[in-house]
Parts: C-alpha cells; sequence; structure tokens
C-alpha cells in the first residue's frame, strides 16, 4: 500500500489526472540504476522479465512482433482480427520458435551414397552434420555425424557403411531437460525421437538445447519447457468459444478477454468460462477504468485486468462517447480496488515515452501495454510507407473504420458485431507512425528509461516503486519546462520525437 500516493490522489477528487500531469520525486538511492530489476507479474501467476506488452492490434501484434517481445523479456498479444485458425498458427509459430526441437529433420536413406550426401549438403547451404539415416520403410536405423563422415574408410560407398548403427533415441514426448540429460550422459549431439513404428518425428540437437537449459539468466520470456510465451486476444459473449479452443490447443499462455467495454456481462461470462475450462491458461480480462469493474472481473476469476478507457493514441472513445477516465487515475482506482489480491494491473494505453512506465507503476500498475511505441517497428504487421522521403507505417485504432470493417474481432471489441458496413460507428483513427527500426532497440530504450527512474525514485524493483513512488503536480508551465524548449532540435534522440 502506497500511502503517500493515496494522499495525493484523495487531494484529487473527482478530477482525472494522467501521465503529463504528475511528476516523479527523486528519493534516495543506495544502488546504482544497473543494479535494479525490471521483474514483474504479467498475471497472478505468471512472471515477466520487463513490464512491456504489445498491444492486440493488427497494425501491432503478429507473430513476428510477439517473437521479439519475448525474446526482449516481455510478451505479445496477437489480435484477433485474424481467422481463428490463422490466430492460433501464429501462436503455434511463436511456441514452436526456441524449442530447441527441430520439427522435420533432414534424413538420409542408408542406401545413399555418400556423395549423395556432400553434394545435397553443398544444394542446402547446411553446415552441420548429424543427420538421421532411414531404411526402405523410412525407419531410422542409424545416424551420420561429422566423425563418420571425417574418418569415413576409403572405400565406404553407401551411408550403410559409416552411419552409427542403433543410435540412442528417445520417445516423441521427449522434453527438451530429459533430452539434455540424454545427451549430456550419452555424449551424443543429436538427438531423434522416434515413435512406436521407428520412424523420426524429431531431433534435438545438443548446441541448441545446451544454449536453453544452460542459460542461467536469460532475457527471453520462456514457460518452463523452454519454449517462448505468447499471449492472443478473444472477444466476450459465446463467440470466441472454438477461437479459444484452437488457440488453447496451439499451446497459448495468456489469453486477453479484451473489449473496449470490460465491466460488460459478455466479458465477465467469457473470463469466467476460460477460468474455468481452461485452469492452466492465465485470462486478462479488460478494458475498465475503475475500481469496481476491477473487482468485477477478478471475481470471474481474471489474473489480471487491462486498464483504459479512451488513452490510446489512435483512440476517439473519449471524444465521440464522452467517456473514459485519464489513465493515471484509471489506472489508480484499479489497483487500489486490488490491493492484496495479486491480481495484476496493466495500463493499457497512452505511453507516448519512456517516462510515462514508472508513473504508470508508481499509480499501481505491474506493467504497460504499447501501441504506438512499437508500431513503427521492423517487426510490426503494419504496412511500410514513404512520405516526404521518411519512412512511416500505418497504425490504425481496431475501433476504426478500416479496421471494423476487415475484422470481426474489431466489430466485437466495439460490440457492433451485426451492423451494416453503413451503419459503422468508429472509435479509432487511421495513421501512420515514423518507421523506428527494431523492437530490441526500442525496448533498450524503454527499460534504460524505466531503470535510470528507478534510481531516481530509489527503488530497487518495480514492485518497490509501487510502494514508494511519489508524485507532485504539474502545471501547464512545468510541462512546458519539462519537454526540450527554446531550443531547434537537430538530431533526434532515440527516445524523444517531436
Ligand atoms: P497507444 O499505445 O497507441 O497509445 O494505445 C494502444 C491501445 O489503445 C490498445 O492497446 C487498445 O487498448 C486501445 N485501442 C486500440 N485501438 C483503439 C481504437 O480504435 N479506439 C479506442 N478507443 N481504443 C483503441
Amino acid at each position: 500500500m502506497n500511502k503517500y500516493i493515496d494522499d495525493f490522489m484523495a487531494a484529487f477528487p473527482f478530477e482525472g489526472l494522467t501521465y503529463d500531469d504528475v511528476t516523479l520525486v527523486t528519493q534516495y538511492a543506495d544502488f546504482l540504476p544497473d543494479d535494479a530489476s525490471l521483474e514483474t507479474q504479467l498475471t497472478s501467476r505468471i512472471k515477466m522479465k520487463i513490464p512491456f506488452i504489445s498491444a492486440a492490434m493488427d497494425t501491432v501484434t503478429e507473430s513476428e512482433m510477439a517473437i521479439a517481445m519475448a525474446l526482449a523479456g516481455g510478451i505479445g498479444v496477437i489480435h484477433k482480427n485474424l481467422e481463428e485458425d490463422e490466430q492460433a498458427a501464429q501462436v503455434a509459430k511463436v511456441k514452436n520458435y526456441l524449442n530447441g526441437l527441430i520439427a522435420k529433420p533432414i534424413c538420409f536413406h542408408e542406401n545413399d551414397d555418400i556423395s549423395f550426401l556432400r553434394s545435397e549438403k553443398r544444394r542446402m547451404g547446411l553446415k552441420f552434420n548429424g543427420f538421421p539415416v532411414l531404411d526402405a520403410e523410412d525407419r531410422l536405423v542409424g545416424m551420420i555425424t561429422s566423425s563418420d563422415m571425417r574418418f569415413a574408410p576409403m572405400n565406404a560407398m553407401t551411408l550403410k557403411d559409416v552411419m552409427q548403427k542403433a543410435p540412442i533415441t528417445a520417445s516423441p514426448e521427449t522434453s527438451l531437460k530429459t533430452a539434455y540429460d540424454l545427451m549430456r550422459a550419452a555424449k551424443v549431439g543429436k538427438l531423434p525421437l522416434v515413435d512406436a513404428d521407428g520412424h523420426v518425428v524429431g531431433l534435438y540437437s545438443f548446441t541448441d538445447v545446451q544454449r536453453l537449459v544452460e542459460n542461467k539468466n536469460p532475457t527471453y520470456n520462456c514457460d518452463e519447457k523452454f519454449r517462448l510465451r505468447v499471449s492472443a486476444s478473444v472477444s466476450g459473449g459465446k463467440g470466441d468459444i472454438s477461437r479459444m479452443e484452437k488457440l488453447a490447443a496451439a499451446g497459448v499462455d495468456v489469453v486477453v478477454v479484451d473489449s473496449a467495454h470490460g465491466h460488460s456481462q459478455g466479458i465477465m461470462d467469457m473470463t469466467k468460462y476460460i477460468a474455468t475450462h481452461y485452469p492452466d491458461i492465465d485470462v486478462i480480462a479488460g478494458n475498465i477504468a475503475t475500481g469496481e469493474a476491477a473487482v468485477a472481473l477478478a471475481k470471474c476469476g481474471a489474473h489480471a485486468v487491462k486498464v483504459g478507457i479512451g488513452p490510446g493514441s489512435i483512440c476517439t472513445t473519449r471524444v465521440v462517447c464522452g467517456v473514459g477516465i485519464p489513465q493515471l487515475t484509471a489506472v489508480y482506482n484499479a489497483a487500489k480496488a486490488l490491493r492484496g489480491s495479486g491480481v495484476a494491473v496493466i495500463a493499457d494505453g497512452g505511453i507516448k515515452l519512456s517516462g510515462d512506465v514508472p508513473k504508470a507503476i508508481a499509480a499501481g500498475a505491474d506493467s504497460v501495454m504499447l501501441g504506438s511505441v512499437l508500431a513503427g517497428t521492423e517487426e510490426s504487421p503494419g504496412e511500410k510507407i514513404y512520405s516526404n522521403g521518411r519512412q512511416y507505417v500505418v497504425y490504425r485504432g481496431m475501433g476504426s473504420m478500416a479496421a471494423l470493417k476487415n475484422g470481426k474481432g474489431s466489430r466485437a471489441r466495439y460490440f457492433q458485431d451485426n451492423e451494416a458496413e453503413d451503419d459503422l460507428v468508429p472509435q479509432g483513427i487511421e495513421g501512420m507512425v515514423p518507421y523506428s527500426g527494431r523492437v530490441k532497440g526500442i525496448m533498450t530504450q524503454f527499460c534504460g528509461g524505466l531503470r535510470a527512474s528507478l534510481g531516481y525514485c530509489g527503488a530497487r524493483t518495480i514492485a518497490e516503486l509501487k510502494e514508494t513512488g511519489k508524485f507532485y503536480r504539474v502545471t501547464a508551465a512545468g510541462l512546458r519546462e519539462a519537454r526540450p524548449h527554446d531550443i531547434t532540435i537537430t538530431k533526434e534522440a532515440p527516445n524523444y520525437r517531436t
């Protein structure tokens, strides 16, 4: 509980504050920013190395973005404007990206010539050895290793003459860790997985397996099987039950029941449904802006709630509907109501610069969701375009006219499933953001900014900043002072854009 923040917020009854309305107060630090930890709770059960989530938007997160985010230590939410099978396939792509298991290993036959193997390797540009060797019925009969090739007898003609017979194998369901133990004990570089009929259904390579298992402090956000974690969004009501089934089968770790108004029956029903039918999958529900909504979703089994009604850069909900609470106050409302419950709070939307992130955390957020900040990256699915000699990337709201026309997910998010095209009422706009390079570079800047902030605030961890952060209210003059002023900027900084 942060008594200072409680008193501060109580000084603004019936007034909504947002990031630019406050600044964080410096506090004594007995450590250096580099020693601060950015680890946080994504949900009550899942931790992340960094508090960043890429938004469930069709111009932000598909598999490429989700992979980049998980490699950086965060997570991506694959959007729901995709057909169910396509969304599940994208989830599977992320889950399979790092698993160390080669699902379709290159195999040869025992009667293949050695020269054939060499020419095939050259043709495919393969630098490694270690190939399963099959008989005429495609059953595993041997392995070819680098040594077998190097020390092949002069008169050897076929792979049968040089291969290791009766190689060490394992069953198809062998985990990465078991494979690691087996390969170390047997000192083999390749471990074929073989089904009951003797067919090869996968192959572990020790170099990959070792990299994943022995890396004591990986930045990656991985599950217990060393696969990248991934999230995907679904809609409320009954419409997405089969979508949910497919996402679960693809191995999704966390599902976001995503709506413009999370404090509504359909979202609560779906949250309850997932929490009951998929007890191993975490559920995030939203979006909301009040404590009452946060408690209602937590009661339905949500492991985290997503806060944000109208703060997004592409959002027009506040002006089209006159609804929403400025984001800092909304985050505080939800976090205060959930204190002690373990349910995590995600601040979604409105993050412009890295300095907004520690403010969201001091108000009670465990992590932030980013749309515009990531939309300009190489890994975003938005179309890359040129304008006035500069590269941009298309970024649009999920409630924009184009997104509503394009996807069932968008229509469900804005409760317009059955509207005719002419009757659609958008709550978002379409635009473009400057191209901003790779996700890794953006995350370096955001993590660096956040670490420095923890140093300034004397908080070693995100949990500590939630407990001890202090705000001052900023006036219009203070806001002007906070930004670069009285200068013409001649070079763009990697973490500040005008
Ligand atoms: P940003 O990070 O760009 O400020 O905001 C991204 C967030 O805005 C998303 O995660 C989502 O919650 C919200 N959002 C996305 N599209 C729309 C839209 O069309 N209308 C509204 N009201 N919110 C949107």
